[in-house]
């Protein structure tokens, strides 16, 4: 079985906050599911057990068939993309670097490297020889946050964390950036989990919401019956 899929699961802080209470989730393989919900309902902690950021009290969570606390954890956040709000380019590497971190700590030769970093730029619309070696600080925020977008993709993970990863930007950028995960998400088919408190981005790019209430599931369906249920 592909995709995420979460059984029972529980998160219980150390002080005794239940973020998430026995979720049980299908993300199917494949697809862009929005995780929704207001402030506090469980978003990111359901996010971040996926990657094993934080760890769940009970329940299993596999993704792509494996249960991930029988994974190494540092393995298994090379195999899923994560991109966040706050960009978290690193400021004294360039454009090529940053894109490359996993790559090289996956030992690709410099060559393959390089040629994948000029892929990913030149599908994006950032033509590799005027971009490659800029530092971050000579990005628009549109831009890094596309640079943060493709460093996800770098090693070709087949699934994709996004937490609110548009939610520092501008209507406008945020728009555009938008419609270029929704194309990128079409040629890729990645199995994509983003987290949104934005009901209009969610049924603007998404396959599947689901919308969380307290850490458990509150509705569930595609972007079309969400939009129109009372
Ligand atoms: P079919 O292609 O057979 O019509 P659907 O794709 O409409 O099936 O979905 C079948 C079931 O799987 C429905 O309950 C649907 O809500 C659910 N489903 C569809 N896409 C996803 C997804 N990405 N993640 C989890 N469940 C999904
Ligand atoms: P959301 O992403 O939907 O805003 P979170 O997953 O961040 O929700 O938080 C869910 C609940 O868990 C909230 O009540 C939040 O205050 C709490 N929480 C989040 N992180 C921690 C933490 N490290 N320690 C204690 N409580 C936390």
């Amino acid at each position: 079985q592909g995709g995420v899929v979460f059984k029972e699961v529980t998160k219980t802080y150390p002080d005794g906050t239940n973020a998430v209470d026995r979720l049980d989730l299908e993300i199917r393989s494949g697809g862009l599911v929005s995780l929704i919900g207001p402030s506090g309902c469980g978003k990111t902690t359901t996010l971040k057990m996926i990657n094993r950021l934080e760890e769940p009290t009970s329940g299993t969570i596999t993704v792509e068939g494996e249960d991930i606390l029988l994974c190494d954890p540092v393995e298994l956040r090379r195999r899923i993309g994560y991109v966040v709000q706050e960009i978290s380019l690193f400021p004294h590497l360039t454009v090529a670097e940053n894109i490359s971190v996993v790559p090289s700590l996956l030992g690709w030769s410099a060559k393959k490297t390089r040629a994948r970093v000029d892929e990913l730029l030149s599908m994006a619309g950032l033509p590799p020889e005027k971009y490659r070696f800029r530092l971050p600080d000579q990005l628009s925020g549109g831009q890094k946050q596309r640079i943060g977008v493709l460093r996800a993709l770098a090693s070709d993970p087949k699934v994709i964390l996004m937490d609110e990863p548009f939610g520092a930007l501008d209507p406008i950028s945020r728009e555009v950036l938008q419609n270029e995960l929704v194309s990128l998400q079409k040629n890729l088919k990645k199995t994509i989990v983003f987290v949104t408190h934005d009901m209009g981005e969610a049924i603007r790019i998404s396959d599947r919401i689901v919308i969380l209430r307290k850490g458990r599931v509150e509705q569930e369906g595609t972007a079309e019956d969400i939009r129109n249920s009372p």
